[in-house]
Order: structure tokens, then sequence, then C-alpha cells
């Protein structure tokens, strides 16, 4: 499914993305990074960093300590090869590795996947009234909570009436 602003969401993808992007930047991404990213990869919601822990945690077969997931996450946040969703204090995978960007996370609070747009128009809104204040903004992300169009599509068909 190709998005605003075209780039595509296939998870295969952002992992590969991830990787070419470690290449680039000279990062290294660790058996255990590349753990992780697998993890986020294969993952259709965002994640905790308990979920992650534990599911580390079975993948190795031995229970793996908290600041080992952190110091994990630390680095894909700082690479930008991750969103850090507050409002759900979950992980999920940048989109745009490609290009900077600040945009909307439309987080569904039905089946907890979370997508990623870019719209202009709304950083550039929020970037005048941060400026009228005097403000200086260095990153944008705006967590908007709802409905996905497919949990949407089935609530409107539930309370569509039975008798034509
Ligand atoms: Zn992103
Ligand atoms: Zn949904």
């Amino acid at each position: 499914m190709a998005n605003a602003c075209g780039c595509d969401h296939d998870p295969a993808t952002w992992a590969s993305q991830v990787e070419r992007a470690c290449l680039r930047q000279g990062a290294q991404l660790t058996p255990l990074r590349r753990r992780v990213l697998d993890i986020l990869s294969v993952s259709a919601a965002p994640l905790g960093a308990y979920a992650i822990l534990e599911e580390l945690s079975r993948r190795e077969g031995k229970q793996v300590a908290p600041p080992t997931v952190y110091r994990t996450l630390d680095f894909f946040l700082e690479h930008g090869f991750v969103h850090k969703i507050e409002s759900l204090n979950a992980y999920a995978p940048c989109e745009h590795l490609d290009h900077a960007h600040d945009g909307m996370l439309l987080i569904c609070q039905s089946c907890g996947r979370s997508e990623e747009i870019e719209d202009p128009a709304v950083t550039r809104a929020i970037a005048g009234s941060a400026a009228a204040a005097g403000f200086t903004l260095r990153r944008v992300m705006v967590e908007a909570q709802g409905l996905c169009r497919k949990c949407g599509e089935v609530r409107q068909s539930a309370r569509a009436p039975a008798v034509a």
C-alpha cells in the first residue's frame, strides 16, 4: 500500500532499508540489533519494550536483561529507524527512512496498527504556531488515535440496518 508520500509499507522493505542505511552511515548491525530488527519488522502493530524483551528472550533461549533491549532501541531511535509512540509507550518502524521528515502517526485503537503519514501542511501549521510562541522546533510527530480504514469499515457495516 502506498501512503501519502508514495513510500511502500512492506515490513521486509523496512528491514532491508535499515540494513542499507546502516551500511551508508557506518553503523553496525550487530546480531542482537538484527534480532530486534526482525522482531519489529514482523510485528503487525507497534511493540512495547517489554514485548520485545519477551520475544527476544524466547528466541535467545535465555532471559535477556532489560538494559540490553533499551540500548538496542536507543540505537534504532538515534538513527531514525523507529519512532517511539509516546502515547502507547511502544516502538514502530519508521516508514520513511530515505528522507528526513516530520509526520503524523495514525494509531488504530481497534487493531493496534499504526500508519505513518506525512503532511507538510500540518508540519507548517505547527511550525508557525511554535514560531509565534518563540519556540524553536526540532522534531514533530503528531499522534492521532482512532480507527484505521479496515476497522472503520467493520464498524460501519456492523451498524448498518439488517433490512433494506
Ligand atoms: Zn518515520
Ligand atoms: Zn485497525
